[in-house]
């Protein structure tokens, strides 16, 4: 297969971790016979940098005509003064709102070589941690209207949480649909008790779940579900929840999982054009360094293997590869142990396409 990938490696750790996803990428053409063509797009603090805009409409276009597009990540301390719309994170809010990317999906599995770097008593972990968020992503707080005015001589700020029914029916359907080939359990995520957008969630839930009536259906408020992941994560499958919680809860998951620096994500739309990228951030603090651990973004390009170019077999690949290295002892320093072996992030990329 030919595929072109849109390719944004954006600031901090993004390009360190990108360039390692891309040496698998190029093992796994070589292997397959497959042809991947790269074309880089500015995003983030770089574009602020070049082009005066974290996401101009040229670089957006070519995302748009690529077979899919994998992301690092954007960001970092020297944008953070700039006002709203022109920040490193509007550049990914409007590359997922232009390519029309509704879901997230963010699986929060444990490699059992990791079971020690979970922060989670043993008798917790051992009862296994494997569930999925579907997050909703391009609509709620985070895309309703935000603004600050003056009142009474003091700021106020407002910001707008919106859900309309179909944005709600349409990402329900892929926590469904994403459950019927797991173990069959949706949890809806919301703050019913005080807000009318979780309530019209739960109304537009209660009418899909009666086509699939062998999906156990359940629902719980963000707070105790933020709870509930620290107590018992084993309880759940797969999460569906809206853009906010989604963000928050996806960050605490992937704790439970002793990384931040191992979980992909995968975002898509109707087609299966996607985007895909590790889910935690720039990293600044460890930027430059070659010390940021590749294996999110890593398993972000077998996802995309998967979800978008129908290659199971490439991706599983990958997976076994990443598994066989931390099988091997090798470790970077977010998840080092006694007696691992560390590794750089291009160590680790090495050896993940050393075992391909
Ligand atoms: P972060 O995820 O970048 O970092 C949090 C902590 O995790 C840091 O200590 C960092 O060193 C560590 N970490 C993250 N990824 C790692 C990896 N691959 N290997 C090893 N350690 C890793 O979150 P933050 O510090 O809140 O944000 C930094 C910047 O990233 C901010 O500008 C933020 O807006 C941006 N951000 C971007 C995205 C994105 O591009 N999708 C997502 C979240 C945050």
């Amino acid at each position: 297969m030919n595929k072109t990938i849109a390719v944004i490696r954006g600031d901090g750790i993004g390009p360190e971790i990108v360039n390692e996803a891309i040496k698998v990428l190029d093992k796994i053409a070589e292997k397959y016979g497959h042809t991947f063509t790269y074309d880089d797009v500015d995003m983030g603090g770089i574009a602020i940098d070049k082009w005066g805009d974290p996401l101009p409409q040229a670089m957006l276009d070519k995302c748009l005509a690529a077979d899919s597009v994998l992301l690092g990540a954007v960001g970092g301390p020297k944008w953070e003064g700039l006002p709203g719309p022109q920040r490193p994170e509007k550049g990914l809010l409007r590359l997922r709102a232009g390519m029309g990317l509704y879901s997230n999906l963010r699986p929060a599995k444990l490699w059992p070589q990791l079971a020690q770097a979970s922060p989670l008593k043993p008798s917790i972990v051992e009862k296994g941690i494997d569930f999925l968020v579907v997050r909703e992503l391009i609509s709620g707080i985070y895309f309703g209207e935000h603004k600050t005015v003056e009142e009474n001589g003091e700021k106020v700020a407002t910001d707008v949480m919106l859900y309309a029914e179909h944005e709600i029916e349409r990402i329900g359907r892929i926590a469904f649909e994403t459950a019927m080939k797991r173990r069959k359990k949706v949890t809806c995520v919301d703050k019913a008790n005080v807000l009318d957008t979780s309530r019209l969630w739960r109304a537009v839930l209660h009418r899909i779940k009666e086509e699939y009536p062998e999906v156990e259906y359940g629902e719980m408020f963000v707070d105790n579900a933020s709870m509930q992941l620290v107590k018992d994560p084993s309880q759940f499958d797969v999460i569906v929840t809206g853009n906010m919680f989604g963000d928050i809860l996806s960050d605490e998951a992937s704790m439970l999982t002793g990384t931040i620096g191992m979980i992909p994500s995968s975002s898509l739309g109707d087609g299966t054009r996607g985007m895909y990228e590790p889910i935690h951030g720039s990293a600044p603090d460890i930027a430059g360094q070659n010390k940021a651990n590749p294996i999110g973004t890593i398993l972000s390009a077998a996802m995309m293997l998967k979800y978008s170019f129908g290659m199971d077999a490439e991706a599983a690949a990958i997976e076994a590869a990443v598994n066989k290295a931390l099988n091997d002892g090798l470790r970077t320093a977010d998840m080092m142990a006694e007696g691992c072996i560390p590794a750089s992030c291009s160590e680790m990329g090495d050896a993940i396409a050393a075992r391909l």
